[in-house]
């Protein structure tokens, strides 16, 4: 449905020079809804605003199927767009607002009014519309938003953090009710989020972004599970991911992660390549990832409690080794039944499928 092919844009036109977007390839299927994830700054709003049409690319192409839309002006690409500030016009009714781009398409009032009545119903403001935007509370003035974008059944829906107004948990009302409108409608829909857990949460795939490139473009779990570099497997999960630099050596034959307050024996089903003998990396351990066990296992790791944290759902519990020879602490996540306190000794186990290796190359390979 949409494609991206080899995207840059540089502010000032030049192509060498600063890239708010930089080479930049993506495909999004009909009917999917995708997010843009990154840090502030990575380009995100950018990205988005060449998919609106609102800002031309420095090189490369976009198409929306087999169209070339380069040169397309934004009211001709068939695109719903719904911004962070809404945009509503203050001065005109809920009715007329939804109404607004039918209307600059010339559809006679008459159609255009049965047209928001239809679609207002569809994002539950039917009863709204004869309001002014001012008497309507920020939730409300969202889905007005929504229904003025697909109000001409658009082709392609764009949200540009659309719910960073709203209060934590109307959020989740909204990001549940803007899912099941995408899906009913089965409209194509490219959301720019900075809040991973909204992004990992509706999307079919993520784009996660990071200095105008595409770092890992995937469905969340797999995001989540098997993150390619380094930055992915920090950027998502909260808390995040512990990063433990180490060396991978051989011990007692066996390929063994020494790290500087532990050792970790790598088990049997995720040997590395015998190149990998001898050089740094830095062992990722997702907080949820690790339990706690007797000391009786013999492949857990011996850890001194430092800190309990109660958060309402689970305990975070961050240990060091006994002889405190660790960077920094290592988090991670119990139930409440699971009885620990500072100071105590505890076994920590890490699963085989459950840890990450990333080498010490700029982007950080995961192994
Ligand atoms: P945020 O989450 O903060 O909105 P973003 O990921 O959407 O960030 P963009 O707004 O796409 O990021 O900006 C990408 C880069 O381009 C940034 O370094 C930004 O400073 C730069 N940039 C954005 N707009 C302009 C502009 N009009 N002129 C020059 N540089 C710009």
């Amino acid at each position: 449905m949409i494609t991206l092919k080899n995207i840059v844009k540089a502010y000032d036109g030049k192509k060498e020079s600063g890239r708010a977007v930089d080479g930049l390839n993506l495909e999004i299927r009909k009917g999917e809804f995708v997010a843009l994830l990154g840090p502030s700054g990575c380009g995100k709003t950018t990205t988005l605003m060449m998919l609106a049409g609102l800002l031309k690319p420095t090189s490369g192409e976009i198409y929306f199927g087999e169209r070339m839309v380069n040169h397309v002006e934004p009211k001709d690409r068939n695109i719903g767009m719904v911004f962070q500030s809404y945009a509503l016009y203050p001065h005109l009714t809920v009715r007329d607002n939804i109404a607004f781009p039918l209307r600059e398409r010339k559809m006679r009032k008459p159609e255009a009014y049965e047209r928001a009545r239809e679609i207002s119903k569809i994002v539950q403001i039917d009863h709204l519309l004869d309001r002014k935007p001012a008497q309507l509370s920020g939730g409300q003035q969202q889905r007005v938003a929504m229904a003025r974008a697909l109000a001409k059944s658009p082709e392609i829906l764009l949200l540009d953090e659309p719910m960073s107004n709203l209060d934590a948990r109307l959020k989740l009302d909204v990001r549940d009710e803007i899912r099941k409108i995408q899906r009913d409608l089965g409209v194509t829909t490219i959301i720019v989020t900075h809040d991973q857990e909204e992004a990992l949460a509706i999307s079919d795939r993520v784009a996660i972004l990071n200095d105008g490139r595409i770092q890992q473009y995937a469905p969340p779990n797999e995001l989540f599970g098997q993150p390619v570099n380094l930055f992915v497997a920090s950027f998502l999960g909260n808390p995040p991911m512990n990063l433990v630099p180490g060396t991978i050596v051989m011990s007692g034959g066996e390929q063994t992660i020494a790290t500087s307050g532990f050792q970790y024996r790598i088990p049997r089903e995720r040997q590395l390549d015998a190149a990998h003998i001898g050089k740094p990396v830095k062992l990722g351990l997702r907080p949820h990832d690790m339990t706690l066990t007797g000391a009786d296992d013999p492949e857990a790791i011996p850890m001194r409690v430092d800190l309990v944290e109660h958060l309402g759902s689970g305990k975070l519990v961050k240990v060091t080794d006994p002889n405190k020879k660790l960077e920094s602490m290592i988090r991670l996540l119990t139930d409440n039944e699971t009885d620990v306190q500072s100071g105590d000794t505890v076994h920590l186990r890490v699963r085989a499928d459950k840890f990450h290796l990333f080498d010490m190359t700029d982007n950080g390979l995961n192994l």
